[in-house]
């Protein structure tokens, strides 16, 4: 491949998307995020020949290193089950690989080379010395016991204790990989290993966890999501507020719209969406919490016990509101359902979840002047607290909630300017491109720094 002074930006975008999906046949969403940035940064390095000619951008895209592997495990009847595993080392130009694990039967590579490549660059916008990494498995912990959980998680780490390491590549969680699975991971490699050392984070707080790391990736969307109605000139203070989802993400970010004064109307699951015009409370978040962490149930139980309505099958965004939260999973919100958020007169979005917005969504967003935010900037909250914990562990110290939420607060404030010095387009500012710019150029120049590698 060579360097054609000659193309513009759109020839340029072309010729290099035609390239990446060649190499990559049928991975959709790799295509998705991948197109997604390339249309910001191309245009940006058309006259910056020191990030073109290398082919800085090319080499972003192709992982350094994926792994995939055969998880068997035996289910409660003694039959033989098999998955998949995987790890996606995508870059570790500015720190090791870091990401979470997706444990979920729609999981593909494809599905974890976009979650890689998008971490690569929310990673770097954090500030932290962290690369972009991703991994996971079709495992459904839907229906399995809580041994059958654990057989699975032993087995899984079993092989991937082979290529994780404190300073190597570091994961998380992410769907379907919650505290209970970072638990039985965590204790199969700290057996395997004889080491007690920082290879996981999302820890419990009584082996090395961090206080704030459940509630960062919520509440870190609230507050990128606070600081861009600042930006317009106003607050969350009355707001009415839809979320999709009702995890971690959904319910922390819940939890912090209220506590800022917005009145939160929605939450959903795969089943369909409870809409509760009064808003949700604090005891009325309890219940949830106990529901989907404990009980592990359906939220429609949530509807049938508050008496208020449950809309099968969909998703929440045709209720009408002001600021919108998609904290579920990814291509969640499609054209129709940007068009139907506009016209209710939504004037922010702040994505709780990864690349939960079609493109052809984010265009309705961008053309209508609605703040949005995407996950690189917005869910960064969660990876940072992750950050936090690495560094915690490092030194072998336990920080006060005060002063993580504070350092929370003050990466989110960053992120957000940042956004704003490379997105900003007039008296708008396009996050999309201000995120995509400002992720890329620090691992753009670490990796111009270690020469042709
Ligand atoms: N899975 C989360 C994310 O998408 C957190 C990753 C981590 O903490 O390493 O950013």
């Amino acid at each position: 491949m060579s360097y054609d002074e000659s193309l513009s930006s759109d020839q340029e975008l072309e010729r290099f998307m035609n390239g990446l999906i060649r190499r990559n046949p049928g991975e959709e969403d790799f295509h998705q995020a991948v197109h997604e940035v390339a249309a910001t940064i191309i245009p940006y390095i058309h006259d910056k020949p020191h990030y073109r000619i290398p082919h800085i951008l090319e080499r972003m895209t192709e992982p350094d290193r994926i792994v995939t592997f055969r998880v068997c495990w035996e289910d409660d009847e003694g039959n033989v089950r098999v998955n998949r595993g995987y790890r996606v080392q995508c870059n570790n130009a500015i720190g090791p690989y870091k990401g979470g694990l997706r444990f979920h039967p729609d999981v593909t590579l494809s599905t974890l080379k976009f979650l890689a490549f998008e971490q690569t660059f929310k990673n770097s916008l954090t500030g932290l010395p962290m690369g972009g990494g991703k991994g996971g498995s079709d495992f459904n912990s839907k229906g399995k016991s809580d041994r059958e959980v654990m057989r699975f998680c032993q087995a899984f780490m079993t092989q991937l204790s082979r290529h994780i390491g404190q300073n190597t590549d570091v994961p998380a969680g992410d769907i379907g990989v919650g505290a209970r699975e970072i638990g039985y991971l965590f204790g199969q490699h700290k057996r395997l290993t004889n080491e007690f050392t920082g290879v996981l984070t999302g820890k419990g707080l009584s082996y090395g966890g961090s206080l704030v790391r459940m509630e960062a990736t919520g509440y870190g969307a609230v507050y990128f999501l606070e600081d861009m109605l600042k930006e317009k000139g106003t607050t969350l203070e009355g707001k009415t507020a839809v979320i999709s989802g009702s995890g971690n993400v959904a319910t922390f970010a819940a939890k912090k719209l209220m506590a800022l004064g917005a009145k939160v109307v929605t939450l959903s699951d795969s089943s369909g969406y409870i809409y509760d015009p009064d808003g949700l409370t604090e005891e009325k978040l309890n219940y949830i919490l106990e529901l989907k962490n404990v009980r592990r149930g359906r939220i429609s139980e949530y509807a049938k016990e508050y008496g208020v309505k449950f809309v099968e099958g969909k998703a929440p965004w045709e209720v009408p509101c002001d600021v919108a939260l998609p904290c579920a999973t990814q291509n969640e919100l499609n054209k129709e359902d940007a068009e139907a958020l506009v016209k209710n007169g939504c004037i922010a979005v702040s994505e709780g979840a990864n690349m939960p917005t079609e493109e052809a969504g984010v265009a309705v967003f961008l053309a209508a002047g609605v703040a949005f935010a995407p996950s690189k900037a917005a869910n960064a909250g969660g990876v940072a607290m992750s950050g936090l914990e690495m560094s915690q562990n490092s030194a072998r110290i336990s920080w006060a909630e005060v002063d993580l939420n504070k350092q929370l607060r003050d990466i989110m404030g960053k992120i957000h300017d940042t956004c704003v010095l490379y997105g900003r387009e007039g008296d708008h500012i396009n996050y999309v491109k201000g995120a995509n710019i400002g992720g890329f150029i620090k691992v753009a120049d670490a990796m111009l720094a270690y020469g042709v590698l």
